[in-house]
């Protein structure tokens, strides 16, 4: 299956937990008459009231014959690298802005980190339904906003698409045609490249650490090299690459729509959670016993979109 790798960076409010839901409706990650039951990108209580992401989030759904996985982006703060790392999972980003609020500074912060890693963000104003929308003007301040922050000119030249998450479409104008969600699947599809995927052995970098009540430590990342499946012997790496565990993997989960499921081999590309080593952590490198170099959640100057390894 063909996959695609993006993250949401928005301001609070602006409609991120929205717009995903809609998304999640109109894919083909729930059967018709399964519904929702909580929403998604904010279904921790503690995280709202602080207003940061501080556990493992993506979704992923499925579009035409590609799966898209989806992961959040924390709002403004920084926590040593974290946006990076999360950035680094991605090859493709929709910035989603509220129509009538325009972009806020706090999300400068982010925006600056993923177009220094050379991402080229789709630009999704949302909120065209409400009355004191003033769209021109905000695709200005958006355009503004790259401008200020370096952005090369193919960063500037971003695809634009406007909607209402809240009536469940976008569109390639504020005023329609009205096709659901579709014209941003099939964008994400079109302007999102393939993960890339680099050769050797299996090669994970860890992202996000949450304690799981039932696996354990585990962690999520994005496998950039080979595949791995449960049982498979490996080793961590730190970022200076001195072996600080060596065990085998006991779970692999993928995302499906907001569940994870097992799944019995991961391959490049694909971001998943990972169970069964003690001492894996955010920034570590997961991978093969012969493998000596770490990933490095590195950016480099744009437009070349890889990292240093
Ligand atoms: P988040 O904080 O970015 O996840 O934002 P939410 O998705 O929770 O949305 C914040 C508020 O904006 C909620 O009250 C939504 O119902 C509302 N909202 C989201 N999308 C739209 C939209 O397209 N139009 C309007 N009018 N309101 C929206």
């Amino acid at each position: 299956m063909n996959l695609r790798n993006i993250a949401i960076i928005a301001h609070v409010d602006h409609g991120k937990t929205t717009l995903v839901d809609r998304l999640l409706q109109q894919s083909g990650a729930f059967r018709e008459n399964q519904r929702l039951v909580e929403r998604v990108m904010d279904s921790n209580d503690l995280e709202k009231e602080r207003g940061i992401t501080i556990m493992a989030k993506a979704t992923s759904i499925a579009w035409k014959d590609t799966r898209i996985n989806i992961v959040d982006t924390p709002g403004h703060a920084d926590f040593g690298g974290e946006v990076e790392r999360i950035l680094s999972m991605v090859d493709g980003a929709i910035v989603l802005v509220d129509a009538s609020e325009g972009p806020m500074p706090q999300t400068k912060f982010v925006v600056g980190k993923a177009l220094k890693i050379g991402l080229r963000p789709i630009v999704a104003v949302n909120k065209v339904d409400k009355p004191d929308a003033r769209v021109t003007e905000v695709v200005n301040e958006v355009f503004d906003l790259f401008a200020a922050l370096d952005a090369t000119d193919e960063q500037l030249d971003f695809p634009i698409l406007y909607g209402s998450a809240k009536q469940g479409w976008m569109a390639a104008s504020p005023d329609g045609p009205q096709e659901g969600m579709a014209p941003l699947f099939d964008l994400v599809l079109k302007h999102v490249p393939a993960p890339r995927i680099e050769d050797g052995g299996f090669r994970m970098l860890g992202t996000l650490l949450e304690a799981n009540p039932y696996l354990g430590r585990l962690i999520t990342g994005r496998v950039f090299a080979g595949s791995v499946k449960p049982n498979q012997s490996v080793k961590v790496l730190d970022r200076k690459g001195n072996v600080v565990e060596q065990g085998r993997v006991s779970k692999i989960l993928a995302f499906r729509g907001i569940e994870r499921a097992p799944i019995e081999e991961a391959e490049a590309g694909d971001i998943v959670a990972i169970a069964g080593l003690e001492k894996f952590n955010v920034a570590d490198t997961l991978c093969a016993p012969e493998v000596v170099e770490p990933l490095q959640a590195q950016p480099i100057d744009p437009p070349t979109l890889s990292m240093t390894f």
